[in-house]
Parts: C-alpha cells; sequence; structure tokens
C-alpha cells in the first residue's frame, strides 16, 4: 500500500551551512523546473514531427486510391455497348494517363518510406533516446541522479498527457510550476536515523545536508501517529519510495515522504481465533481471546482519566467563573484563549489515551495471533457505562480499525446487547447475573469471575455481528 506523509522539515548546521543549503535545494528545484518543461517541449515535438510524417503518407496513400477508383470508372465504360470508336480511343487515353500518373505516386511513396524512416529513426534517437544528453546540456543539476528523475518524470506526464486528450487536441501540453517540488530518490537518498541522546529523527540527504524532523507541525496530524510510522521506517519495516520536497507557503521545507506499507501476511494468524474487546468503566479496554480465554488484559485505568478530567474541570469552573465577573477589554480576551486552551488540552489528552490504547490492543492481538478483532457496536446512546464521551468511543474504535488493518487483522462489530449479562460458561442471561460493577456471578450455574473478563469473552465469541 503506497501512503504519502507530509514532514516539515529544517536543516541541521550554523547559519551560514544552513543558509548555503536552503540556497542549494531552491537552486536545485529552479533547475528541475527548467529540465522538466525542457522535456516535455522535446517531447511533443518529436510526436508533432512524428504525427507530419504519417500525416504526409496517408496523403500519398489516399491520391493513389483515388486514382485507382478513375481507372476503374473508365474500365467499366469501356464495357458499354454501341461506342463509338473515337469515344473508344478517349478512354483508353485517359486510363493510361491516370496508370502512369499512379505509377508516379507510388514510386515516390515507396522511394520516401525510405527516407520516412530514416527521419524516425533520427527523430527518436535525437528527442527520445537523447533526451537526456540534449536537456542536460541545458541545465545545471548538483545531484546527478536528477536528470533520469527528471527524464523519467516527463515521459510519464507526456504519456499521460496523450492518453488523456492531447493527441486529439483536447488538452495541451503539460506545464511545470515554479515551484513543482524537487524530486528525491526514496531509500538511497533519504537516510533515515535516531539521534543517540534523544528520541529526535534526522534525515541524511546529498551533499552532506542533515535535516531534522520537527514532529507535530500540523495540528490535525497525530505526532504519536507520525513517529510509530517513522519508527517503522527506520526499522526498514517501510520502504521508502521516491519521493519529493517543497517549500509551503509560510518557507518550511515539507518533505512528502512516499512509502510503500507491506501488509502483514495472513497466514501468522491462528483461523478463528479472535480478539475480544470490552470497553468499561473501570478499564477503558478489557480484552481476552475467544478460545484461550485465560489470556487477557486490561488496558489502561480509569483513576487516571478521571482524575485529569477532574482537575481540568476544576480549572474551567473557575476561568468561568472568573469571566462572569470581569465585563469586557484585555482581561477577558486572555480569559477566553485560556478557557480555548483547556478544551484543546482535553481533546489532547483524550487523542493521546485513545491512541495509546488502540495500540495496546491490536498488539495484544498480533502478538497473539488473532485473525480478528471484535467490538461492540456503539448504539445511538453510546455504551451503558461510559467512561469516555460518545464521539471519544467512536475515535478509539476508529484507531483500532486503522492499526488493525495494517496488521492484516480484520475488525467487526457485534451487537452490544447482553453482553454484560451473559454467562461465559453456561450462556444464561440474567440482569440478576452481575452483582456489582466489578463482579459476575451465574444464577444459574454459580460461575464467578471479573465482569469486564466475563463480557470481553462474550464479545470474542459473539458472532451476533452487526454494520
Ligand atoms: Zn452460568
Amino acid at each position: 500500500m503506497i501512503t504519502v506523509r507530509k514532514l516539515k522539515l529544517t536543516i541541521v548546521g550554523d547559519e551560514e551551512t544552513r543558509n548555503q543549503q536552503y540556497k542549494l535545494i531552491r537552486d536545485e528545484q529552479y533547475q528541475q523546473y527548467r529540465a522538466l518543461n525542457l522535456c516535455m517541449s522535446l517531447l511533443s515535438t518529436y510526436n508533432i514531427l512524428n504525427n507530419w510524417n504519417s500525416g504526409a503518407e496517408n496523403k500519398l496513400n489516399s491520391q493513389i486510391e483515388k486514382l485507382n477508383k478513375k481507372v476503374e470508372k473508365n474500365k467499366n465504360d469501356l464495357k458499354k455497348d454501341n461506342l463509338k470508336e473515337n469515344r473508344i480511343k478517349k478512354i483508353n487515353e485517359s486510363i493510361q494517363t491516370l496508370t502512369k500518373e499512379k505509377e508516379k505516386l507510388q514510386q515516390e511513396y515507396l522511394s520516401s518510406s525510405e527516407y520516412r524512416s530514416d527521419i524516425d529513426k533520427k527523430v527518436k534517437e535525437m528527442y527520445i533516446d537523447d533526451l537526456y544528453t540534449v536537456v542536460q546540456s541545458q541545465v545545471n543539476f548538483k545531484s546527478k541522479d536528477m536528470m533520469s528523475l527528471v527524464t523519467q518524470r516527463a515521459k510519464k506526464d507526456f504519456t499521460t498527457a496523450l492518453k488523456n486528450g492531447m493527441a486529439k487536441g483536447e488538452r495541451s501540453l503539460t506545464n511545470y510550476k515554479r515551484d513543482f517540488p524537487l524530486m528525491t530518490r526514496g531509500e538511497r537518498w533519504l537516510k533515515f536515523e535516531y539521534d543517540e541522546d534523544s528520541d529526535d529523527i534526522y534525515i541524511n540527504w546529498l551533499h552532506g545536508i542533515r535535516f531534522k524532523v520537527v514532529l507535530g507541525y500540523k495540528k490535525n496530524e497525530n505526532s504519536i501517529e507520525l513517529r510509530h510510522t517513522l519508527h517503522k521506517v527506520i526499522n526498514k519495516e517501510y520502504k521508502i519510495c521516491d519521493s519529493s520536497m517543497q517549500f509551503d507557503r509560510n518557507n518550511n521545507l515539507i518533505l512528502n515522504l512516499t512509502l510503500d506499507i507491506p501488509l502483514n501476511i495472513k497466514n501468522e494468524h491462528i483461523e478463528g481465533r479472535t480478539l475480544g474487546v470490552d470497553l468499561g468503566i473501570k478499564y477503558p479496554a478489557y480484552v481476552c481471546l475467544s478460545d484461550d480465554t485465560y489470556k487477557r488484559k486490561s488496558i489502561g485505568c480509569a483513576e487516571d482519566f478521571i482524575k485529569f478530567r477532574e482537575q481540568i474541570r476544576a480549572r474551567r469552573y473557575r476561568l468561568q467563573k472568573q469571566l462572569s465577573m470581569v465585563k469586557g477589554g484585555k482581561g477577558r480576551n486572555k480569559k477566553l484563549q485560556a478557557l480555548d486552551r483547556i478544551k484543546d488540552k482535553e481533546r489532547n489528552f483524550v487523542k493521546t489515551y485513545n491512541h495509546m490504547i488502540s495500540k495496546n490492543v491490536v498488539e495484544f492481538a498480533k502478538n497473539h495471533k488473532c485473525e480478528s478483532i471484535n467490538l461492540e457496536k456503539l448504539t445511538k446512546y453510546g455504551f451503558p457505562n461510559m467512561i469516555l464521551s460518545k464521539w471519544s468511543y467512536y475515535e478509539l474504535q476508529n484507531m483500532i480499525e486503522y492499526k488493525a488493518e495494517r496488521e492484516g487483522i480484520s475488525v467487526k462489530y457485534v451487537d452490544p446487547a447482553y453482553t454484560s449479562q451473559t454467562c461465559s460458561k453456561c450462556g444464561h442471561v440474567d440482569k440478576e447475573n452481575r452483582t456489582s460493577q466489578e463482579k459476575f456471578k451465574c444464577i444459574e450455574c454459580g460461575f464467578e469471575l471479573n465482569a469486564d473478563h466475563n463480557a470481553a469473552i462474550n464479545i470474542a465469541r459473539s458472532n451476533n455481528y452487526v454494520k
């Protein structure tokens, strides 16, 4: 699966070096822009010459065809009865002239075909095979392999343009803009590594340029998720494909990192083994295997969560109270901003928490070779015991889904009804079965278990799928 991640980069080094190296990248980008447009013009010229060539051929052919038809017509005229001597003579003369004319054209066709194929060859040599040399003489790249990247790209775009109707005149030539992203080779040019002392990620590029990856460049792009991806890049689990870099509106250097993420092999899974995930109140998530129910794990802890939320709520309450007392002006704006920040903080906490839970759930499933994961389908009202908001549960399930998908584990949704009231041993369903929030005791067979564990088993084994 091919995917592109945007990374903000800064060049490492003293100011002078950095300025030089930024300039090098900009210069290279400028050379590339010229080279691409030159390639495109050459390819287009070649295409026009080629068309002109076959146009001349077609013209001769149709002239010969017309003469053939005229001769045919004259021959038919001869077959008519009661033709006068004089008329017959005239027709025969005409046939002779036409035939001579035709032979002349045929001769021309033959002799020029050699010449045409020669042009074909020359044009092909000049414009296609030597495209590289022709363009290289016009531009000045610092990186050697840039020429082959450029010709490859131009040929590809040209072919696409032809297919999309350029030959029919429905589209004109591709025109590359001045800020066309600078192409870069993948694995060979982009060498990712961790800093020895910190968690920072660096990339060694060409010309001794060393980039630092600025994590959390975009607010909506989660830096934890990005870090996770880059970790796999450094571990060579993900392949780096040909990528590109550009400067954004604020002059930030952005790497469009193209990755080939392998879809993990299915046969590593134990057939039919499912992981049940109970999203609950004491533990945000409780997971258990469908076949080996002793293998289970609680993920996260409600206490951290409630504590954090209460702190946040207390702060918000204080701010709101202060707000009601200030009438306006600077003080009010400052307080409003502080309120916004609290909102962000709360959101970030939940998001980070959800990342942690989803990562653990999928890792558990992967380590125990599960074929699939069963989640409860969220109802209109959420879950009976909510610790997170409904929206946050959606987010959590989403995260589990995409992280599982990357491991080749499918995610299915089961009907949440009775999962906490059913005895996982005898199957008896009763409201009375659950004696407390934490404990499950079957009134039929006397089976006792942690309530979350019991629910997780039921979810893991459920085939009451809904979607
Ligand atoms: Zn029972």
